[in-house]
């Protein structure tokens, strides 16, 4: 069973390997869709922000067109104020100018009002963009780098893999499905030391018993508390 031991240690350790030049990759490319991501955000900001410029250049456009109408009319009135017969007549159509007047001077404000806001969104577009094309740029080069890197990490782990296969053909087959099982339930680790009773996977006690057999290796035993598979470490080789 020591043997065993040995060879499942052995696989471990391997396992974790590739299980580190696997993380390393993901995060490569983790990092890199987590920038794309902002690039993205801000790429949509900009297409938002573009609709709503075309609103108010909508609303500003109602408003130019509601003051150019009410100053035509406000000409034909002025006209007509010249002939008026009447004085009734003529300080009913004054009234209506001087009405006319002061809502063309909000009118006039408003379009000033509008102006500000489309200027304002189209630097705050013209900002956006201008960043997006700067980060999209440096994610070209940045993720050349992380596939090269990746391809790398895949050539050495290609090599471990290969020494993997012929160590886990070395381990029995009942062994090594529980090995897999474990691994996969408790984050690559199935095999954990047992230091002075306390198992180093999960940091509980096993039973003194248990801790007996353990110390002398005949039998392949597993930890109460997580399941996983244990072997002897001694206290002096922390
Ligand atoms: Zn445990």
């Amino acid at each position: 069973m020591k043997k065993e031991l040995g060879k499942l240690l052995e696989l471990q350790d391997i396992d974790l390997r590739i299980r580190k030049l696997d993380e390393e990759i993901a995060k490569g490319y983790g990092d890199l869709d987590e920038r794309q991501a902002v690039v993205d955000a801000r790429r949509e900001e900009a297409v938002e922000l573009g609709e709503r410029l075309e609103v108010v250049g909508k609303e500003k456009g109602d408003v130019a067109h509601d003051l150019e109408e009410e100053t035509n009319r406000l000409k034909d009135r002025q006209t007509k104020l010249m002939n008026v017969q009447t004085n009734r007549e003529y300080q009913s159509l004054l009234k209506e100018i001087e009405g006319t007047k002061a809502e063309n001077k909000r009118r006039q404000e408003e379009i000033e009002r509008y102006t500000e806001i489309a200027e304002a969104m189209v630097a705050k577009i013209e900002e956006l963009n201008n960043l997006s094309d700067g980060e999209e740029a440096l994610l070209v080069e940045e993720k050349g780098k992380v596939e090269s890197l990746a391809k790398e990490l895949d050539a050495q782990k290609a090599k471990i893999d290969k020494v993997r296969s012929e160590k886990a053909g070395k381990v029995s087959k009942t062994i090594y499905k529980r090995y897999e099982q474990l691994r996969e339930r408790r984050n690559g680790m199935a095999i954990v030391g047992v230091t002075d009773g306390v198992c180093q996977g999960c940091f509980m006690n096993i039973p003194a018993q248990q801790f007996n057999e353990v110390l002398r290796g005949d039998q392949l035993h597993s930890c109460p508390t997580c399941q996983r598979m244990m072997y002897h470490k001694p206290m002096e080789e922390e």
